[in-house]
């Protein structure tokens, strides 16, 4: 199991809950070969159809780990949650065995602290981030999506604010007013990574914005509508 084909990495989920499940999915969907591993046998079952193995095995067993070739993985994501033991042990496990990139998901900030420690090589948290995305969209409506850069850098994409429409960049001038950069200018869907400084934006654009976090919240804020 798990040699290389055609170049295309390959990954294995350990732990079918809703996040690990979908990220299974996904995976498979979009054509890369996906192990997915659970020690409850009706969740394998549950996607076994949609992955390319789907086995039942307990991720804190190391023989029984090093048996499925889990180190031949590009990725490994260690998706249990509530059972933060097994998380850390299966992490350690995944390490001992050389996988090379271990994705875990934190239940907390203490568990990702532990993961970073014993060298996981990035700690998501699904449903803080998740959280924290809808409470900005409350705040902010405007904003339609946040990408984060860095901890101080972030990638927004904003609806066009109604004092915004019939302007165009050069008079509105972001960069100076904000430090902030218009990356491109999404209209009908299309997107215009060369976006002209002279055309006047019209109702529904869309601006995809790079700059600080600080320096964004203050353009969001400047043009926030409820
Ligand atoms: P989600 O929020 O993604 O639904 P969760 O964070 O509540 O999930 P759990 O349901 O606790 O996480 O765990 C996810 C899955 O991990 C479960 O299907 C569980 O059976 C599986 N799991 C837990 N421990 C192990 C283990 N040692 N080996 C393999 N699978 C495990």
């Amino acid at each position: 199991m798990a040699k290389k084909p055609h170049g295309k990495k390959q990954y294995a989920i350990i732990g079918l809950g809703r996040f690990g499940s979908s990220v299974a999915k996904y995976l498979a969907e979009m054509g890369y070969e996906v192990l997915a591993v659970d020690d409850n046998a009706q969740r394998v079952q549950d996607v076994a159809h949609t992955v390319t193995h789907a086995v039942a095995a307990d991720s804190t067993d190391e023989e029984a780990m090093s048996s499925l070739g889990i180190r031949n993985f590009d990725v490994v994501v260690v998706a249990i949650g509530q059972d933060i033991q097994a998380s850390i042990l299966t992490t350690l496990i995944l390490k001992d065995l050389g996988v090379p990139y271990i994705i875990v998901k934190a239940q907390n900030e203490l568990h990702g602290k532990v993961l970073n420690k014993i060298g996981a090589d990035k700690v998501v948290f699904p449903e803080r981030d998740m959280g924290l995305r809808v409470a900005h969209h409350l705040i902010s409506p405007n904003i339609l999506d946040h990408i984060e850069l860095s901890t101080d850098y972030s990638i927004v994409e904003m609806r066009l604010p109604s004092q915004m429409v019939g302007k165009n960049l050069k008079q509105l001038d972001i960069r100076l007013k904000y430090n902030c950069n218009v990356l491109a200018v999404k209209r009908s869907g299309e997107m215009n990574i060369t976006p002209s400084a002279d055309e006047p934006l019209i109702r529904d654009d869309i601006l995809v914005i790079v700059g600080k976090n600080e320096q964004l919240t203050k353009l969001e804020q400047a043009h926030a509508e409820l």
